[in-house]
């Protein structure tokens, strides 16, 4: 079986690196779950890919919500087949610095990350396990490192990575791989509203955010979307419970 025979579900797809990861999965021949909470968003990015000639279907969901993504994947088997591939991709932040962040702020990032991600992990590894084939991608950040103003992001980011591995430990043996992504500055919406809230116009924290990244550019999604085309591709199978840093140079 290559991509062309395989459904990919990717969370947060309405905008920004899930919607890239998503329209470059459909690319390779998977047909995508473009989950989102934003639905008009999700709409959109499966019109996209039916319009490049791919296969989507659009998903309003919460993937912290159980029952809601438990039905969510069940109608993504339902309507394009056994989701194999999925990338734990949707994310929110609520900085603060600590004295100042709410238990809501705390619990919020955490619910949409990690609960986030095991409950959609959850619901499809059946799907991967009766194939004998899967592959993971869990969105983490260089924030797991530790980030001023986000304990609840980076605490997120780092448990995610601990995620990950435990996921490769525990499937690998039914030939599923699990990966996590540690991506630096990716111009999205994400780090746009970061930019509004330190006030500073987005272009200039671009400027200058790239000055200190050794290929001297912020990344793109599609950068995000090339590492996880190849992370869910057959010629992967042999690199399982790693995070890979993407952020233009190394990381500390
Ligand atoms: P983004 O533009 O804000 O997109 C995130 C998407 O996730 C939005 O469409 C959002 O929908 C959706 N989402 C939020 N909560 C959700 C929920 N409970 N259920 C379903 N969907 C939900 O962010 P991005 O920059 O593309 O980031 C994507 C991922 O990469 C995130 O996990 C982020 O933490 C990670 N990341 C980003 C960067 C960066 O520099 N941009 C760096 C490292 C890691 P709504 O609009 O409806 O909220």
């Amino acid at each position: 079986m290559s991509a062309a025979g395989r459904v990919a579900i990717v969370t947060g797809a309405a905008r920004g690196i899930g919607a890239a990861v998503a329209k470059r999965l459909a690319a390779d021949g998977h047909a995508v779950g473009v989950f989102d909470l934003d639905e008009a968003g999700a709409k959109n990015t499966a019109a996209e890919i039916a319009a490049d000639g791919g296969k989507a279907i659009a998903v309003a969901v919460d993937v912290s919500d159980e029952a809601g993504v438990n039905a969510a994947v069940e109608r993504v088997a339902a309507e394009l087949g056994p989701p194999v591939v999925v990338v734990n991709n949707a994310g929110v932040i609520r900085d603060n610095l600590l004295f100042k962040m709410s238990v809501d702020d705390w619990d919020t990032v955490a619910n949409v990350h990690l609960r986030g991600a095991f409950l959609v992990t959850r619901a499809a590894q059946k799907y991967m396990v009766e194939a004998k084939f899967g592959r993971i991608v869990n969105m983490s950040s260089t924030s797991a490192l530790g980030n001023r103003g986000q304990a609840n992001y980076s605490a997120a980011k780092a448990g995610l990575q601990g995620f990950t591995k435990t996921l490769a430990i525990e499937l690998g043996k039914f030939g599923v791989t699990a990966n996590a992504i540690a991506p630096g500055f990716i111009q999205t919406e994400m780090t746009k509203a970061t930019a509004e809230r330190i006030g500073i116009p987005f272009e200039k924290f671009i400027e200058e955010s790239a000055k200190a990244i050794p290929v001297q550019r912020v990344g793109q999604p599609e950068d995000i979307a090339n590492l996880a085309s190849f992370l869910v591709s057959d010629g992967a199978g042999f690199v399982s419970g790693q995070v890979i840093y993407a952020a233009g140079g190394p990381t500390n």
